[in-house]
């Protein structure tokens, strides 16, 4: 029997009412192992309830309190995180060791939330004027809303909520609803660490759910994650209906290998960026770009540590998992066979894979597609599959305007032994977050994570100072405590003196 798999309201386990369900499979065996329930908009407004009754006493929580709750989680979620590994692995499908390292990637940002009290520190300006002095400080917003990808159910919904909770504000987290456990098992931690009932809150959901956070006149922001159309969908709607929203979409991320570059190192990152977690990663390496004849070597290099790669069941050690669904495997699928009718050179072909792993499960193996040119499907569209295409041009120039024409600003990477190009390259290129010899520059949780273009819309990446300054609004505060020597009318504008 297929578990059933429950909201989290106001600090317990909420069964669904709505009578809609979703199917949540392991897609490692292709087997319906649990129903989500997809909740009405009036399950939404009772999350929403609960975190607008919780706010004004998590607001004030003094900061030594809220941050004394962070570290109980953060401690509990060192100790216990390969549970946590575990589910993801049974409803994602991602290698057991890809989960962990996706979980401790979201535990350094709350371990960045810990420092909250220094986070939150204001300016102070004394006489200003004569006796009157100046300081700042930054308030949270209230009932914030979460809305999270798939492809990572724990480390994107841990980019928001650990700094939103911190900074006082209470939390509704829509996960999706391929993989929705992760999210309960979260809420049940933040429970055992203290955190008092209804400041995190899960509503398990599609599209009803989207809309009606988005409209709902007590959510005071979204911080949403997902595929580009949704993004904008979501930023269009929630600005429309007032609030802050931060929407980050999708993304096709270059890796150009100049001449020089060490072709061993440059092979074995493409290959690691561009087949781990089954390319469903944001920062995935889906786009090679070799410059000026490297192609043939490079390709070679990169075809023969694709055919070492075990894909199978992520529990068993091997390399690679399953795709997320069977529909997503199959139109996968479907973007290697217009690329081959488009004129691509399959050189490695995934369809063709033996997984170590269930007959019903969502296979497809690394695969590599040369001569690929920018009007091909497989360089429009975001394939997000384990999918490399490699393109060739003659010069660094040329290969900067492809990744500068691309709509998506997410990641990039440059692979060269020469520092001045290196240097131009990340000054010239117009991508949110660059590396240079390193495939996957996830930037570190005290910095901000986002890209440019149309793989983030509104203002704000996630954590680092950014996510502090978009869960909290600024106040200005100008005193003077009275003494004899003032008063008198005035009624010119406020000048200093
Ligand atoms: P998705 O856009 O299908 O879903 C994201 C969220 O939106 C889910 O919670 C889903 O339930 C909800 N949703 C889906 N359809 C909706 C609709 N019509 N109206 C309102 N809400 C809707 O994305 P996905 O397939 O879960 O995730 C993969 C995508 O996310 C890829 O495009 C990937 O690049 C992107 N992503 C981006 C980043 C980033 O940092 N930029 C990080 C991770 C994933």
């Amino acid at each position: 029997m297929p578990t059933l798999i429950p909201h989290w309201i106001d600090g317990a386990l909420r069964e669904g009412t709505s009578g809609r369900t979703a199917d949540v499979t392991d897609p490692a065996t292709g087997e319906v192992t649990g129903q989500v329930a997809l909740a009405s908009t009036e399950e939404v407004d009772a999350a929403v309830a609960a975190a607008t009754a919780a706010f004004p006493r998590w607001r004030d929580t003094s900061l030594t309190k809220r941050s004394a709750v962070l570290f109980t989680f953060r401690e509990l979620l060192n100790e216990r995180k390969p549970e946590l590994a575990e589910i993801i692995t049974a409803e994602h499908g991602k290698v057991l060791d890809d989960a962990l390292g996706e979980v401790s990637r979201g535990q350094e940002v709350v371990e960045f939330a810990c420092g909250v009290p220094h986070l939150l520190k204001g300016g102070f300006t004394e006489n200003a004027s004569t006796g009157v002095d100046v300081h700042s400080v930054r308030q949270p917003l209230g009932p914030v809303a979460v809305i999270s990808p798939f492809n990572f159910p724990a480390m994107v919904p841990m980019w928001f909520f650990p700094v939103a909770i911190a900074t006082g504000n209470t939390v509704i987290l829509k996960p999706s609803e391929k993989d929705p456990s992760a999210a309960l098992w979260v809420a049940e931690l933040w429970k055992e660490a203290g955190l008092p009932d209804g400041v995190f809150n899960v509503v398990q959901g599609d599209k009803v759910a989207v809309d009606r956070l988005l409209e709902h006149p007590d959510v005071q922001s979204v911080s949403f994650v997902g595929s580009t159309p949704i993004a904008r969908y979501v930023y269009e709607n929630g600005t429309r209906a007032g609030k802050r929203v931060q929407a980050l979409g999708g993304a096709k991320n270059h890796m150009l290998v100049l001449p020089d570059a060490d072709l061993d190192l440059a092979a074995d990152a493409a290959v690691n960026a561009g087949f781990g977690s089954a390319g469903e990663r944001c920062m995935a390496i889906s786009t090679l770009v070799a410059v000026g004849g490297v192609g043939d070597d490079l390709v070679a290099r990169i075809a023969a540590r694709a055919a070492t790669l075990r894909t199978g069941d992520g529990r068993r050690g091997c390399d690679m998992g399953p795709l997320v669904t069977r529909e997503h495997r199959d139109r996968v699928a479907g973007y290697i066979e217009a690329g081959e009718e488009q004129g691509a050179k399959v050189v490695v072909d995934g369809r063709d894979v033996q997984p170590d792993g269930g007959g019903n499960g969502f296979w497809l193996g690394p695969t590599v597609l040369d001569h690929v040119s920018t009007d091909m499907t497989v360089y429009t569209d975001e394939i997000f599959g384990p999918v490399l295409v490699v393109l060739r041009v003659d010069t660094y120039e040329q290969g900067l305007q492809l990744i500068n024409s691309n709509e998506y600003g997410n990641g990039t990477t440059i692979f060269t032994n020469d520092g001045g190009a290196a240097r131009r390259f990340q000054s010239e290129v117009q991508v949110g977050m660059v590396g240079i010899n390193v495939p996957i520059p996830v930037p570190m949780a005290y910095y901000s994570f986002g890209g440019w273009k149309n793989s983030l819309f509104g203002d704000a990446h996630a954590h680092g100072t950014e996510g502090v300054h978009f869960f909290t609004r600024g106040k200005v505060i100008t005193s003077r405590w009275l003494d004899p020597s003032h008063g008198g009318l005035n009624l010119g504008f406020p000048q200093n003196a």
